[in-house]
């Protein structure tokens, strides 16, 4: 008797040990989670409120060019047009242009991107009919779809820029 007493003792701090346990993990992933909030808020209101670097432009995140220049300054633009204007004003060469996977949104060095004009313009404003993708397949579909053409080594909007 007395040990079953004695183990069910045994077994209810047990018990209690794994809801202290329990209690104590969910109150630290809101700790986490009250921190996180604002900084996910900032992050996505900076997002939402991007403007363009040259014209000042919302930016479209799928559209968005962004330049990383001599000094190690990031700079965003809403369309290609824009970065162009503006890299042909520099008197150092960036360091690096990133543009977006018009598919998947993805960032990727403008080097290895496959640009394609066609009829559908990227923003009005600016009258821009060049389209950005990461891979071949998806380029040569923008293509067929819209009238497009693949713009080789020397058409790439940042050539030059891209130049080591
Ligand atoms: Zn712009």
């Amino acid at each position: 008797m007395l040990s079953w007493f004695s183990g069910n003792d045994v077994g209810r701090a047990g018990d209690s040990e794994v809801k202290r346990t329990g209690c104590w993990i969910i109150g630290l992933a809101g700790v986490f989670l009250v921190a996180g909030l604002p900084v996910a808020g900032n992050w996505a209101r900076r997002h939402a409120d991007a403007r363009c670097a040259l014209d000042g432009a919302k930016i479209d995140p799928i559209f968005e060019v962004r330049i990383l220049d001599a000094k190690g300054q990031s700079h965003e633009f809403c369309c290609v047009p824009c970065a162009q204007w503006w890299l042909a004003h520099q008197e150092e060469t960036p360091v690096a242009i990133f543009v977006r996977d018009e598919s998947t949104g993805a960032e990727l060095n403008a080097a290895s991107a496959y640009f394609v004009r066609s009829l559908v313009t990227t923003k009005a404003s600016t009258g821009d009919r060049v389209h950005v993708f990461r891979d071949l397949p998806d380029a040569e579909k923008h293509a067929h779809l819209f009238r497009g053409t693949m713009l080789g080594d020397s058409e790439n909007p940042f050539h030059f820029a891209c130049q080591e």
